[in-house]
């Protein structure tokens, strides 16, 4: 087995099956598939002469899933916080998008994002923004996995003039997007208020012809509901289903404003919501009650939201954040435990995205797609329970190796496919730009 790797931790967290935690295994993982994972004294004597990595100290689990972002937006980190969600767009990030948004704006943008990922323990991030192909270009330059769906929306940018004009955008850009390695593609309809019913209906056929995913902000904030109720007299759920987008695999954001009937219809249609916590709060958009979706059976996930509105792209942050919140959001202290936060940043993140077959656990035949986060540290000492230290002590800066693929692509601050440096001085460059602007 000579491309196989042997890696050695004190704990190994599988998420399948659930609630288990390996003590003293080994996981093997050759030509990028997890093969085994085993007893040490078991792989001693199977995988003695496979070369090791010693993790002593450290627990090793499935990469964790971004399933919302808006990568390029990380140049945008702290250029306007303090903003509704409405004023934030219209006011601050709306106005610099028209002046600076450029395929090597969004190049850029998306190589920060991937590093500041791949550095987190992130393995795998879905996306949606202007000139797709060039986030495209920059995460595989990285090797990070992806899922970018590309904007459609009414109003004219640097990408793309009308709804159609997106469309077909986006069509040029998947017929290229289907040569590239660890990518998958669909559409991102930007919100109900911002599509017509035709740009809906266009992108519903296409979707279903070619088995895309929809991914679309929906109920994000109650500022939202009164525009579209000014515009269609409804709530967007109700337009949405009168156009029935239920039928694509349609993959909602935010979901803070829902009424128990919407929540049924989600369980009925199996659909998907990601909760972006974070950025919900940080802009005072509401919450999204993940705590009854989960108890009614509906596959919930979990995202950062772009770097503008968070402002960091670490989803044990996140997981953090999202058990505190459902906590004080119910008055309930069991609602969203550290295991069920885990399972929302690993499976749940591959169930939303339609790639739990390939990633989401450590499961032998899938994907390696692994990070292993040291807890060896003061703030992490004594460890009575992983998981615990994973979501409430742990932060993105424990992570020491992070696999795609079986690839090494970030260990201990270098990253193994680009030069750091390189991307410190277009971002520098990007900052002295923008900054000129405020
Ligand atoms: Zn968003």
């Amino acid at each position: 087995m000579s491309n196989a790797l042997r890696l050695q931790p004190s704990w190994v967290i599988p998420i399948r099956p659930e609630n288990t935690i390996h003590l003293d295994f080994d996981l093997i993982i050759c030509d990028g598939v997890i093969v085994d994972l085993l007893p040490r004294q078991a792989a001693n004597d199977r995988y003695g002469d496979v070369s090791a990595i010693d993790l002593t100290g450290e627990v090793v689990l499935p990469g964790l899933i971004n399933c919302h972002g808006h990568a390029a937006m990380t140049l945008l980190r702290g250029y306007a916080d303090d903003h509704s969600l409405m004023a934030w767009l219209e006011d601050h990030i709306w106005p610099v998008e028209a002046k600076l948004v450029s395929p090597s704006f969004v190049h850029a943008g998306a190589w920060l994002a991937a590093a500041e990922s791949l550095s987190r323990g992130t393995t795998c991030c879905a996306d949606s923004y202007f000139f797709p192909q060039a986030t495209a270009e920059a995460m595989g330059m990285t090797g990070i996995r992806s899922q970018i769906t590309t904007p459609v929306i009414q109003f004219p940018n640097a990408w793309a003039s009308t709804e159609e004009d997106h469309i077909a955008q986006s069509l040029v850009f998947f017929d290229w997007a289907a040569t590239q390695p660890r990518l998958t593609v669909g559409f991102a309809p930007h919100a109900a208020y911002s599509l017509s019913d035709q740009g809906f209906k266009r992108i519903r056929q296409l979707a279903l012809a070619n088995d895309l995913p929809v991914h679309l902000h929906l109920h994000e904030s109650n500022d939202e509901m009164i525009r579209h109720a000014a515009l269609y007299q409804c709530r967007p759920i109700d337009r949405m289903r009168r156009l029935e987008m239920f039928d694509t695999r349609l993959q909602t954001v935010h979901m803070t404003q829902l009424l128990d009937e919407e929540i049924s219809w989600l369980k009925l249609t199996k659909t998907p919501v990601v909760h972006c916590p974070e950025s919900n709060m940080k802009l005072a958009s509401g919450i999204c009650p993940i705590d009854q979706l989960r108890a009614e059976g509906v596959d919930v996930a979990l995202g950062t939201d772009g770097a503008a509105s968070n402002n960091d792209l670490d989803l044990f942050q996140e997981m953090r954040t999202a058990a505190l919140l459902a906590k004080v959001a119910t008055g309930a202290p069991e609602a969203l435990s550290a295991e069920q936060a885990l399972y929302m940043a690993t499976m749940g993140g591959a169930q939303y995205l339609g790639l739990d077959h390939l990633i989401g656990s450590l499961e032998i035949g899938k994907q390696a797609d692994v990070i292993s986060v040291r807890l060896s540290d003061i703030q992490t000492q004594p460890v009575y329970h992983p998981v615990s230290q994973l979501v409430y002590a742990v932060t993105g800066h424990n992570v020491t190796h992070t696999f795609v693929e079986g690839e090494l692509l970030y260990h201990n601050g270098d990253f193994n496919r680009f030069d750091v440096g390189e991307l410190r001085s277009q971002v520098s460059q990007w900052q002295a730009r923008i900054g000129a602007l405020i």
